[in-house]
């Protein structure tokens, strides 16, 4: 179940003078409130709606809408709104989001980064990801010497790429290990047999 909503919440009010009160003849001051919405979801807001306010008088406390005022009032009640910011706080969960989505993309650059480094010098421990036939597997390297590189074979194969680690544990892998030079342990990422490597 999605919770999602507005609320609203008071953000100022001032008093306004010199106000000739329609309502109850006399010359006066109105106190003008103005309340922020957002839009949430799960109760954390997302984004600012439009701005509410009303203006009171100090007098007969008659309410007015700004669509109610007469223009003395109405200019008086618009140079308070106008002062009044949105809050921040009212965009926080889009501010999350976007970080969360920032911080993705950063992440997936600093791998690719990462994994060019990787394949240029392997080292002990280093899991390469490769798709033997339909499914995905692993390859886990236990030495690297003399410009070879060893591996120990994955006996589990699975589905997806995404859920290798799943099948990443030690005792998955085989006793027997093989070994191929460096030369060929790189042409084989270029030729894409291999396909991305965890360290
Ligand atoms: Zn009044």
């Amino acid at each position: 179940m999605i919770f999602y909503g507005t609320k609203g919440s008071h953000l100022k009010s001032e008093r306004v003078s010199g106000v000739n009160c329609r309502h109850c003849e006399q010359q006066t001051s109105y106190t003008v409130s103005i309340f922020g919405r957002y839009a949430y979801l799960y109760w954390i807001p997302v984004f600012p709606l439009a701005k509410k306010g009303v203006a009171e008088c100090d007098h007969c406390k008659i309410t007015l809408k700004p669509k109610e005022m007469d223009e003395q009032l109405r200019m008086k009640y618009d140079n308070v709104n106008r002062n009044v910011k949105t809050p921040i706080s009212y965009w926080i969960g889009s501010l999350i989001l976007i970080a969360i989505i920032a911080f993705g993309i950063y992440a997936v650059n600093q791998h690719e980064k990462d994994v060019v480094e990787y394949i240029k010098a392997p080292q002990t421990g280093d899991v390469i990801e490769y798709k033997p036939n339909d499914f995905y597997s692993t390859l886990k390297i236990t030495r690297v010497e003399n410009d070879s590189v060893y591996f120990a074979q994955n006996k589990y194969e699975i589905e997806r790429q995404s859920k290798l680690y799943k099948i990443d544990k030690t005792s998955n892998y085989t006793e027997e290990v093989y070994g191929i030079s460096l030369t060929e342990y790189q042409t084989r990422f270029e030729t894409k047999q291999f396909l991305d490597v965890d360290r």
